[in-house]
């Protein structure tokens, strides 16, 4: 009998689909409709304090209640706590005992940014500044000449906090960080990428206008105080117990002319964040209780008490375990996580830092990554066949849109995400993500597709793993 090579093809070999190929018309626009009310949620959520106010509000729209340690809780309850106003945890609970495990999404929602040193206000030559110390892994020449927005929270000794957002509306002013001429840039322009802007000139233009009165010498850094003294009731000391930043001014925009992808700043990690609250939202009667936690300080290592290396999620749920009256560690020893975080999609415009066939594509849905890590996989907590298995049915049971992607070349790439602090509780814990254009670049770009297949994968992973 002869072979059907064809059909033994289609049996045997493994492709990679790209979604504008193997979707349904009906559902490409789904995944368009669902990155509308995505881009909203970009727009409110610069700052880690702006996504927890903005998924807070999302969530008790949701039916989400504040979580009490003294009540008991039943299937289908859903609670949240919120650790300090930088990371949200959100419970949704199953028919299952607490001990049957837990299945966590895991997104961070701090992004690479300029933030303000602690004495950041200074005049030269007539022109005031707001010096800055960059937060996270970020390119420092993109970051000149761009308009850029100030966001964050000042507390008084009072004890008043005051928000401040200037920058954003279109009637607002915008700030600004200079950059040498091509005329004057032939020193400049030998340097390579990395040294042509340094950290330390990164300073912010705020103001060029002096107090009307040239006895004061520093009129022009006066005159930015005052101004923000007259709206914000705050002095120059105020700045030492603040926390404010400067981020790219701007709204979300759809790329391209058949608008199948999305500029915006600060898509690593909240278009993981996104997509992770839709699921919980949405996912039905589930057997296993899921929970999703928005974290902060991923960009810098997951230290800081609204880190992921803080315990406050793990002590978060040893008292839900408590408080239900199973031990902790049991929960922990059979739960699961995802913890949903950015992979780097291929750019054809750098072949040379990527292996084909072991990166992830922008529209061939959500990447599982199985180890990050560097050079060697250091770093990273590899998850295992088993749990890769699982994973894998989960998705492919509701037809997600998925593939698997390393960062990068062996000898080349690497990174970390929160996976390896949950794998410390001994948790089975698996990277998912979206594909990103330009990570940590102040525009990075996404695919609507590969956002719409994360929420997806995520409601699957809530209702299939049981
Ligand atoms: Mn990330
Ligand atoms: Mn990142």
């Amino acid at each position: 009998m002869k072979t059907d090579y064809e059909k033994l093809e289609k049996e045997l070999i493994y492709k990679r689909k790209n979604g504008f190929r193997t979707m349904a018309k009906k559902e490409i626009k789904e995944a368009f409709a669902f990155c509308e009310p995505y881009k909203s949620y970009l727009d409110a959520s610069k700052t880690e304090r702006e996504a927890v106010k903005a998924s807070l509000a999302l969530a008790i729209k949701a039916g989400f209640e504040e979580w009490d340690e003294k009540k008991t809780y039943k299937a289908g309850d859903k609670v949240y706590y919120v650790n300090r106003g930088k990371a949200i945890i959100l419970v949704k609970f199953g028919k299952n005992s607490l001990d049957n495990g837990i299945n966590f999404s895991i997104a961070h929602i701090d992004s690479p940014r300029l933030d303000l040193k602690p004495n950041p206000l200074y005049e030269s030559e007539n022109m005031a500044f707001f010096d800055t110390h960059y937060y996270g892994g970020i390119k420092k020449y993109q970051w000149v000449t761009l308009p850029l927005a100030l966001h964050g929270t000042v507390v008084k000794t009072n004890g008043e906090s005051v928000d401040i957002t200037v920058g954003e509306d279109e009637k607002d002013p915008i700030f600004y960080i200079t950059d040498l001429l091509p005329h004057l840039g032939a020193d400049q322009m030998k340097k390579t990428l990395g040294e042509g802007i340094s950290g330390e000139s990164l300073n912010v233009l705020i103001g060029s206008m002096p107090v009307e009165d040239e006895k004061i010498s520093n009129g022009v850094k006066l005159r930015a105080i005052q101004l923000m003294n007259e709206k914000y009731g705050i002095t120059e000391a105020d700045l030492m117990s603040a926390e404010l930043t400067f981020v790219p001014a701007g709204n979300a925009r759809d790329i391209g002319f058949d608008r199948s992808l999305i500029a915006s700043y600060g898509h690593d990690d909240r278009v993981c964040a996104y997509p992770s609250l839709k699921a919980i939202f949405d996912c039905g009667d589930i057997d296993r209780t899921a929970l999703v936690c928005l974290t902060d300080k991923e960009e810098i290592g997951s230290l800081g008490n609204t880190g992921l290396d803080s315990n406050y999620l793990f002590d978060f749920v040893e008292d839900l375990s408590v408080s239900a009256g199973v031990n902790p560690r049991g929960v922990f020893r059979n739960s699961r996580c995802v913890s949903a975080d950015v992979n780097a999609a291929y750019d054809p415009a750098f072949p040379e830092v990527y292996e084909k066939n072991n990166s992830s594509y922008i529209n061939c849905g959500l990447v599982v990554t199985k180890y990050t890590g560097a050079r060697g996989k250091s770093g990273s907590s590899d998850a295992s066949a088993e749990f890769m298995a699982e994973i894998r049915r989960a998705f492919d049971s509701r037809d997600v849109l998925w593939q698997m992607g390393e960062l990068g070349k062996v000898d080349v790439g690497g990174g970390g995400t929160v996976a390896k602090y949950v794998a410390k509780f001994n948790i089975d814990v698996v990277d998912v993500g979206v594909p990103v254009l330009s990570m940590h670049a102040p525009v990075e770009a996404v695919s609507k597709l590969d956002v719409y297949s994360a929420y997806k994968g995520i409601l699957a992973f809530f209702e299939e793993l049981k």
